[in-house]
């Protein structure tokens, strides 16, 4: 497996790849879910590029750039182990050198859900992916369904720019117990990783209620805020109920499959996302 540093070796090496290229965008600390999305990329492409990098852009001013976790080591030896071609590990000046100053925004998707408590986070990534897109040229991209507004926004993004890409969603991974693997759930205290299963709850009540006929979005809204509320030490930051495809609340009777149930929660100080699309089976 190659390890490339900058973007000439990234270039580089690409030349060198020939026949499908996939693609897995990261910010490094893999686990199980990073590792399916790589799984999937090595079946569907001749070869495999990883990139680990922590996106300063992506950060709001108060949140955890400086302290996110890492492991490259470990990173690398997994990547090798799933059967990546190569892992591209760029510090932040080379990817924002000096003088940088040019961003993308998608407008529409991002008004709603993490975009509202993360109001220049949708920026940050659709730029980096933008620029990341530019120098591996990939014929798939793979995103995890955990960062289903993530997804969404990158999907129109690709569509908007005409990027050559296809973008492929896949599922969430969980925990044994149900909690949504993430890089964050290291900074949690044993107490917190138990408080952290109320985000599952929160969606698992909603199941329930949705199988025993509740169609109404407002209660379904209020069943996953109750269900947070009643955690003595999880902070909600939002339960929504939203269409699939525009992420705009649904407060009404909902009807169609597809339907988005999402919700941010603060558990200690680490931000938790977590959600579910309504379908019957
Ligand atoms: P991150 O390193 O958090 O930026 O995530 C990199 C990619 O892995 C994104 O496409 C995420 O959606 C995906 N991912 C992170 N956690 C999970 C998970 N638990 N299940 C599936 N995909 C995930």
């Amino acid at each position: 497996m190659e390890k490339w540093m900058t973007i000439a070796e990234l270039q580089e090496g690409r030349r060198r790849c020939k026949g499908g290229v996939g693609f897995v965008p990261t910010m490094g600390f893999l686990h199980e879910g990073h590792l399916s999305l790589i799984k999937k990329a090595v079946k569907e492409n001749d070869h495999v590029i990883v990139s680990i990098f922590v996106n300063p852009t992506q950060f709001g001013p108060s949140e955890d750039l400086e302290k996110y976790p890492k492991d490259i080591e470990r990173d690398m030896r997994l990547c090798r182990a799933e059967g990546a071609a190569a892992v591209f590990l760029p510090s932040a000046e080379e990817i924002y050198p000096s003088g940088y100053q040019t961003f993308i925004e998608v407008t529409e998707l991002t008004r709603h859900l993490c975009g509202l408590s993360r109001p220049t986070h949708f920026r940050g990534v659709c730029t980096v992916v933008a620029k990341l897109f530019h120098l591996v040229q990939p014929d798939k991209a793979y995103f995890g369904l955990k960062d289903y507004q993530q997804f969404k926004v990158l999907q129109r993004m690709v569509h908007d720019l005409h990027f050559p890409v296809e973008t492929v969603p896949c599922p969430i991974v969980r925990e044994a117990d149900g909690l949504a693997m993430s890089s964050r759930n290291k900074y949690l205290s044993t107490a917190g990783r138990r408080e952290a299963l109320i985000l599952k709850k929160a969606l698992d009540d909603v199941r329930d209620a949705l199988e025993k006929g509740e169609r109404s979005g407002h209660a379904l809204q209020t069943i996953m805020q109750e269900t947070v509320a009643s955690s003595p030490s999880a902070r909600l930051d939002y339960a929504r109920v939203a269409h699939g495809e525009t992420l705009e609340d649904l407060e009404g009777e909902i009807e169609a499959e597809g339907t988005l149930f999402a919700l941010a929660v603060f558990i200690e100080n680490t931000r938790l996302i977590d959600n579910m699309v309504w379908s019957h089976d």
